[in-house]
């Protein structure tokens, strides 16, 4: 089988709640998500999606992933898509960094490969586990109130795993913990996620402040040394997102006994390839996991579905249907969450079919 075009469209993807607030002010109201699809001479098209989380969130932005698709393609025509070890160094001798541009291309090279197959992507990542996987929500940073009423409306939709945008004032952010914490029922868990929103010493005054409440603090500084000095300093379990970007600092953090989770993003890592890689490491050495990407509609969703589904449960700390926090649906099939908990699609590849008409026309067309 062989590329023989790659296309890319842009679509906006309008938050429900109208905003996305966290650390440093920094806020998105409307998602900037690039879908990728790639076409093969055996008449299988294959589809990808990756959405930043804005353009001051990881080193990634929206138009990027569009020019560097450009880039890219005329690499992979006449590429096999079906072999993804290959395809995935083909892109890196092709284009040095730039992980996120790689992973709406890796990602429907996966969809390709689970329609030939005729298998869910969740098989071919490992084998699928139990019926569901359980989400977590992300409540937006807001007054302690509002994030604690925000928590009592989600958990009535089902949700029981929160994940609160802290990272702002170390006295506003330990109110905000207590109010949510205050709010919880046995069995819930709660997550402070600083979005690297502190310097030492902040982050050292809200982890004793919280000592007596039951919560994990999530990435509290910028670099990963400075996460490691908090770290030594709080028995929270401790969470550790943005600086775990491959595997070289997934094995020092494993070294140094640097956090108890992980946060692994498709497009982070640079598509479900790596990402599978990073998950299978985590597995063998005992790491819980949150699986998830920067951002994304249904096509994201569908992806991340079957790689947490794929992923053992005793190890999947929490994942996220992030399809449900927009107004614009881009495709049929993905999951829809149920009782705060979603499942891999069991038709074959990612188990999606993309609304064209919403899509519009490419912005990127490549073909050979
Ligand atoms: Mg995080």
């Amino acid at each position: 089988m062989k590329i023989t075009a790659v296309r890319a469209y842009r679509v906006e993807l309008p938050l429900l709640e109208g905003s996305y607030r966290w650390s440093g002010g920094k806020a998105v109201s409307v998602f900037d998500s690039t879908v990728v699809a790639v076409d093969t001479d055996a008449g299988i098209t294959g589809w990808g999606e990756v959405c930043p989380l804005g353009p001051f969130y990881l080193p990634a932005f929206a138009a990027g992933c569009r020019t560097g698709i450009g880039e890219l393609a005329p690499h992979l025509l006449g590429e096999d898509p079906t072999q993804l070890e290959r395809l995935n160094r083909r892109m890196d001798a092709a284009l040095q960094g730039h992980p996120y541009v790689k992973s709406g291309l890796d990602m429907a090279c996966w969809d390709i490969l689970g329609q030939m197959a005729r298998l869910p992507v969740c098989v071919l990542l490992g084998g699928r586990y139990g019926d569901d996987v359980g989400l977590y929500r992300a409540i937006s940073q807001d007054t302690p109130h509002a994030m604690a009423d925000s928590v009592v409306r989600y958990r009535a939709e089902g949700y029981r795993r929160f994940q609160l945008k802290v990272g702002g004032d170390p006295d506003v952010d330990v109110a905000r913990i207590r109010a949510v914490a205050a709010a919880l029922e046995p069995g819930d868990r709660l997550v402070a996620d600083a979005n690297t929103g502190w310097l030492p010493h902040e982050a050292l005054r809200v982890v004793r402040a919280v000592r007596d409440v039951d919560v994990y603090i999530e990435q509290p500084c910028r670099s990963y040394e400075e996460c490691l000095t908090i770290r030594r300093h709080t028995d929270h379990p401790f969470v550790l997102d943005e600086c775990i970007d491959g595997i070289a600092p997934l094995l020092r953090g494993h070294a140094d006994g640097a956090m108890d989770v992980v946060n692994l993003k498709i497009s982070k890592l640079g598509g479900l390839t790596r990402a599978r890689q990073a998950r299978d490491l985590c597995a063998t050495l005992g790491i819980a996991m949150t699986i998830e990407d920067s951002w994304g509609g249904d096509v994201v969703t569908a992806a991340i579905a079957h790689l947490a589904h794929s992923t053992p449960p005793e190890l999947l700390f929490t994942t996220t249907d992030f399809n449900s926090y927009v107004s614009v649906s881009i495709a049929d099939g993905a999951p829809r969450r149920i009782n705060g908990r979603m499942a891999a699609s069991m038709s074959p590849g990612l188990g999606i079919a993309p609304r064209l008409d919403v899509l519009g026309p490419p912005v990127v067309a490549v073909t050979s």
